[in-house]
């Protein structure tokens, strides 16, 4: 079958065919048919939940040859102009290549001038937040008196980084993250428009792991349908994807609840010899508890297709207490095992412990219970054994291991200035995956844009990937230590320490 690009193929051309956002389209929709034109509107929301989408429909619906529309008529040549992004009144500016003060003194320049043939000049700013500072104080200037035939539409995912004098002249939409259910719905429609072959299962596991992105969604499918001959599987998206299936975490679950721990053992290490990225799975996990909690309390999931008797024989086979516990307990696993050195080792500790909750427990006394206890038993053992052994042949003298990746970066040609800017760089910690660095306000930007060239010297020095993050002193300071009293007991039960 032939490559299809479906997010393009099917951006939605009006009102009607934009998926979710009600609350949006029916304001925008009322205000047009109304003639109450803003004239500098703001769309704040996640990324790829049709913001720009929904940007052009409301470019074409203001200049549409129908004179006064609610919807584009996408037949006038206006309308069809917009759609090919041949317009040349609709004006789309990318804010994050084109964010300094002299594009938009240009873009100052020409507000001024009439539209060529459209009814309003429309300026579409994709990314907003990050023009410079100098450039949003040029570009308030002309948001406080706009031309009448200029509309301004912004778009951003971090509204937060808008300055609030540009915010309090905006009318502001929020866009949401999309249900599971619209965008299986989409998918399912999607497959029968372009006669793809594609069992229920696969669409709603794209639809689940798309995490509210229509356009995520579109994409993974665009990559299957190149990928798979033959029907769409749930099969092809877990292996295209390295998604771990619902089955993992049912044994796992199983394991815990039965009190199993050969069983936990077995799938955590399967899961890390298969390559799993362990957050992801912690995310899959928690999605996963989430949901066996709702069937045990009889509540609808307002995310999901439609019920799953298997999971829900599996919610009602406990109680809800032990659910909650156990959801507690996984809660703050994925922040917190950012900050252990061995990951496996706590993960597999922290699920043995969850074997450990007693049915019908409450909190207080679960907590009492992690406090009183004592690692006795043999799966315990090995696991703080591993952990122990990755100490020993692990480098946790922070200094001693910045020298040797500032060494290693000395040891490569060019770049002076970096070089240079990295002598007043100061390691902050440092753990499995990531490495701190306090730097100076000045420097911090010129670091960022050569983070790559950092990256690899830590590979080479280290021979593994590691994130690499840059705090200024006049900058907040993340907070490390974690307050919540059960975490806290639990580092100290499991001897996982943040290195520093
Ligand atoms: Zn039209």
């Amino acid at each position: 079958m032939e490559y299809l690009v479906l997010t393009r193929k099917y951006r939605p051309q009006d009102f009607n065919e934009v998926v979710g956002q009600k609350h949006v389209i029916q304001t925008l929709m009322s205000a047009l048919k109304n003639r109450r034109v803003g004239h500098s509107y703001l769309f704040a929301g996640p990324r790829g939940v049709g913001k720009t989408s929904v940007a052009r429909i409301l470019a074409k619906a203001l200049n549409c040859e129908n004179d006064v529309v609610e919807n584009p008529c996408n037949e006038c040549e206006t309308c069809k102009a917009i759609t090919k992004g041949s317009a040349v009144d609709v004006i789309e500016i990318d804010g994050a290549s084109n964010r300094g003060i002299d594009e938009i003194r240009a873009l100052r320049e020409s507000v001024v001038y009439n539209p060529s043939s459209a009814r309003y000049k429309v300026y579409i700013i994709d990314e907003v937040h990050m023009l410079t500072k100098e450039a949003f104080n040029a570009l308030l200037k002309t948001l406080e008196e706009p031309p009448s035939h200029v509309v301004f539409i912004f778009a951003t995912t971090e509204p937060e980084r808008v300055p609030k004098t540009v915010l309090s002249r905006c009318q502001r939409f929020d866009f949401r993250m999309l249900t599971e259910k619209e965008i299986f719905t989409k998918l399912n429609s999607l497959t029968k428009l372009e006669s793809i072959n594609a069992d229920e299962g696969s669409l709603r596991l794209i639809a689940a792991r798309a995490e509210g992105s229509i356009r995520d969604a579109e994409g993974m499918l665009d990559q299957l349908v190149s990928y798979a001959e033959g029907q769409i599987t749930a099969n092809d998206v877990k292996e295209v994807f390295g998604f771990i299936g619902k089955e993992v975490y049912i044994k796992l679950f199983l394991g815990i609840s039965g009190r199993n721990e050969k069983v936990i053992i077995e799938v955590i290490e399967d899961v890390i010899q298969r390559g799993y990225d362990i957050r992801e799975f912690i995310y899959g996990w928690l999605k996963f508890i989430q949901r066996l909690l709702l069937y045990n309390l009889d509540i609808p999931d307002p995310t999901s297709v439609e019920i799953n008797k298997e999971l829900q024989k599996l919610a009602k086979s406990v109680s809800s207490k032990f659910l909650t516990a156990v959801l507690n307990l996984s809660t703050n696993m994925e922040r917190d095992i950012r900050n252990v050195p061995y990951s496996q080792g706590f993960l597999e500790l922290l699920m043995l412990r969850m074997a450990r909750i007693p049915d019908l427990a409450d909190i207080n006394a679960l907590i009492k219970e992690i406090s009183e206890s004592h690692i006795e038993d043999s799966s315990y053992k090995r696991a703080e054994e591993k952990l122990e052994k990755f100490k020993k042949e692990f480098p946790t003298d922070v200094t001693d291991l910045w020298k040797r990746i500032i060494e290693t970066i000395n040891n490569t040609d060019g770049k002076n200035f970096f070089k240079s800017f990295l002598r007043e760089a100061k390691p902050v910690s440092f753990s499995s995956n990531s490495l701190r660095l306090n730097v100076p306000e000045s420097h911090k930007e010129h670091l960022k844009e050569d983070i790559d060239l950092l990256k690899e010297a830590c590979k080479e020095t280290l021979g593994f990937d590691i994130e690499v993050s840059i705090v200024t002193s006049d900058g907040p300071v993340e907070e490390t230590i974690r307050d919540d009293p059960l975490i806290k007991k639990i580092k100290e039960i499991f001897n996982a320490e943040e290195y520093i």
